[in-house]
C-alpha cells in the first residue's frame, strides 16, 4: 500500500516532525492554509474517523490539544480549527486518519463557511428520527 503519511512515520519521506510518540505523530502540512498548519496522525495506518482504534483516537485527541496549546503560545493565533475531512465528498485527499490543527488570525481571509440550509416543517424531526434510532437499536 502506498501511504505518504505511513512513510513519514517510517522515516522513509521526509516531514517537519513536533512531536511523536508510540501512538502517533504531529508534523508540519506541506500545503498550509496558515503557517504552522499541523497534522497529527496515528502511526497504525487507518483510513478515516470510523476505522481508527478507540485507543488511538484517545491518544490523537490528546496530543492534538497539547500540541493546539503549544500552537497558541509560540504562534499567538486569534483562533485555531480543529478539523478532519472524511470521505472524498468531505475533502478528504490523505487516506490515513488525520486531524488538521489551523492557526486563524481575525484579519486572514480564509473562510470554511458554507451557505446553510433551514429545516423545513418537521424534517428535522425525520432527521433526528434517523439518526437515533441508529444510536437506539445499534448491537
Ligand atoms: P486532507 O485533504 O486529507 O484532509 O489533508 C491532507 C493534508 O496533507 C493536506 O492539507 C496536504 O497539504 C497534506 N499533505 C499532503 N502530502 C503531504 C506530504 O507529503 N507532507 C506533508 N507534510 N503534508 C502533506
Ligand atoms: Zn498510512
Amino acid at each position: 500500500m502506498n501511504c505518504i503519511f505511513c512513510d513519514i512515520i517510517n522515516k522513509k519521506a521526509n516531514a517537519e516532525i513536533l512531536y511523536e510518540n508510540e501512538r502517533v505523530a504531529a508534523f508540519l502540512d506541506i500545503r498550509p492554509v496558515n503557517y504552522g498548519h499541523t497534522l497529527i496522525i496515528p502511526k497504525a495506518h487507518s483510513e478515516n474517523f470510523l476505522s481508527v482504534s478507540e485507543e488511538n483516537l484517545l491518544e490523537l485527541i490528546r496530543i492534538t490539544k497539547m500540541i493546539s496549546g503549544a500552537i497558541y503560545k509560540s504562534l499567538n493565533p486569534d483562533g485555531l480549527n480543529i478539523v478532519t475531512n472524511n470521505g472524498i465528498a468531505a475533502g478528504q485527499s490523505i487516506f490515513h486518519f488525520h486531524f488538521h490543527i489551523i492557526p486563524r488570525y481575525k484579519d486572514d481571509a480564509i473562510n470554511f463557511k458554507p451557505n446553510l440550509k433551514s429545516y423545513n416543517n418537521g424534517t428535522m424531526r425525520e432527521f433526528a428520527d434517523k439518526i437515533r434510532t441508529e444510536i437506539f437499536t445499534k448491537g
